[in-house]
């Protein structure tokens, strides 16, 4: 997608603060952060947003989950533990239409 910020990003035509990176995963500082670590997610590939997956993209969403973990445990907010958050569409609170998780740690969080 040529007009999508996360995929921008992801291409690093725009810059962030990238705290982990494999083939296929990207995950960076949020700009405006709601908790000591919050940090987003993203496929390199371009989805738009949950709704938007099908039967062919279990794989990639399995794999999200799975780098999301990962860096998780790299950020050391793994204990006690964090918030996993999903924004979905514009009822969602979705901005950024370029699927993506938030981590959000570094203190106990409130409901
Ligand atoms: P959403 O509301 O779509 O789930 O979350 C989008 C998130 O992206 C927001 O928390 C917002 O602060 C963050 N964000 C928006 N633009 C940028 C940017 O250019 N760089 C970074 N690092 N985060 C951004
Ligand atoms: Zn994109």
């Amino acid at each position: 997608m040529t007009d999508c910020l996360f995929c921008k990003i992801a291409a690093g035509e725009i810059p962030c603060n990238k705290v982990y990176e494999d083939e296929d995963f990207l995950a960076f500082n949020d700009i405006n952060p709601k908790a000591p670590v919050h940090v987003l997610v993203i496929p390199k590939h371009h989805l738009a947003s949950l709704n938007d997956a099908d039967e062919q993209d279990v794989g990639l969403l399995g794999l999200l989950m799975d780098a999301t973990r990962k860096v998780a445990r790299e950020l050391g907010v793994d204990n006690p533990g964090y918030r996993v958050i999903l924004n979905v569409g514009k009822g969602g609170g979705q901005e950024v239409f370029h699927i993506h998780v938030h981590i959000l740690g570094g203190k106990i969080l409130p409901f």
